[in-house]
């Protein structure tokens, strides 16, 4: 059985479709937006987060390392992720804990059985599975095979994606899921294409195909500021929904939650400092989607 790199195990979600759910992120996503909230979610691979604070300055890691991938500079341990390989000798033999992971890989087995305990919430809740990222469908491998075994206890699977997806591979997938949580960031793709690094041609492809299917969608837009939350921008990507034909919508308004990963990855984080917002101040934002007859709702 194939195995699936997954950075966090969600249970008892309830943002992320019907009822009470389990939500599975996996690593991976062909995006680069600048707000990301899970930075850790991009690479498909394990990552190794280092807590300064923590560290004794020892040089063990480095010593254990068997591609060399760590160095000390400046009171600080850095990683080369292109040398890593994720063997974790460096966590589980850091006297100080100052190193930890992100990702961790799991068997479909491991997967389901951790799905399935809680079944009996699912049942009584009209919940089920979803998959989230990073873009979900970024381990094709993994979901053929996790897909089946658990529609074999009838789940309600669900996923969150970008639709940045290969047109083949989206079409294969899509279609073992009975809702998408389909991502629209931008409705113009110059706009698109600053945001996250990519245009929305195959973006926008992808979700015209999947409504002519009648795959269930809820389009989500994730309301960032400097990005798309002006008024002009709710306008364009309103006129882009009615044109679709889409009835409903819902509003993520940007929040802060992912900035103190940023600097565990010494990252830079493009929206240091920039407020989140709210329900309430997205009001006239959500206006202008319900003046066009779509149910725009957070
Ligand atoms: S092994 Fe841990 S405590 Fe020692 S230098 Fe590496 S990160 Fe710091
Ligand atoms: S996980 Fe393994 S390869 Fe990566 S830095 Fe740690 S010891 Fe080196």
């Amino acid at each position: 059985m194939s195995k699936g790199i997954l950075f966090n195990i969600q249970k008892f979600s309830i943002h992320d479709g019907p009822g009470i759910r389990t939500t599975l992120f996996l690593k991976g996503c062909p995006l680069r937006c600048q707000w990301c909230a899970n930075p850790e979610s991009q690479l498909a691979k394990i990552q190794i987060l280092y807590h300064q604070e923590d560290c004794l300055h020892c040089l063990n890691c480095i010593q254990l390392c068997p591609t060399h991938a760590l160095t000390h500079q400046d009171q600080c341990i850095h990683v080369d992720f292109n040398k890593c390989i994720g063997c974790l000798e460096c966590v589980k033999n850091c006297p100080g804990h100052a190193l930890s992971n992100e990702g961790e890989y799991k068997s479909v087995e491991e997967v389901v059985a951790i799905c399935l305990q809680d079944l009996p919430f699912y049942e009584e809740s009209g919940g089920g599975i979803t998959i989230s990222g990073g873009e979900g469908m970024s381990q094709p491998d993994f979901l053929r095979e996790l897909l089946p075994a658990l529609k074999k206890y009838n789940l309600h699977l669900a996923i969150e994606t970008t639709g940045y997806v290969p047109e083949d591979l989206f079409h294969e997938l899509a279609q073992m899921f009975d809702l998408l949580l389909f991502d629209i960031k931008h409705a113009d793709s110059k706009k698109h294409q600053a945001g996250t690094k990519v245009g929305n041609e195959l973006i926008r492809k992808n979700l015209k195909w999947a409504i002519e299917q009648h795959i269930e969608i809820l389009p989500r837009i994730p309301v960032i500021p400097h990005f798309n939350d002006s008024l002009d921008d709710a306008k364009l990507i309103a006129t882009y929904l009615k044109e679709l034909g889409l009835k409903k919508v819902q509003l993520l308004p940007f929040h802060q939650m992912g900035e103190k990963k940023y600097q565990l990855l010494h990252r830079n984080y493009a929206y240091e400092n920039t407020k989140a917002l709210h329900p309430e101040d997205l009001l006239s934002y959500q206006q202008i989607f319900t003046d066009q007859g779509i149910d725009c709702f957070f």
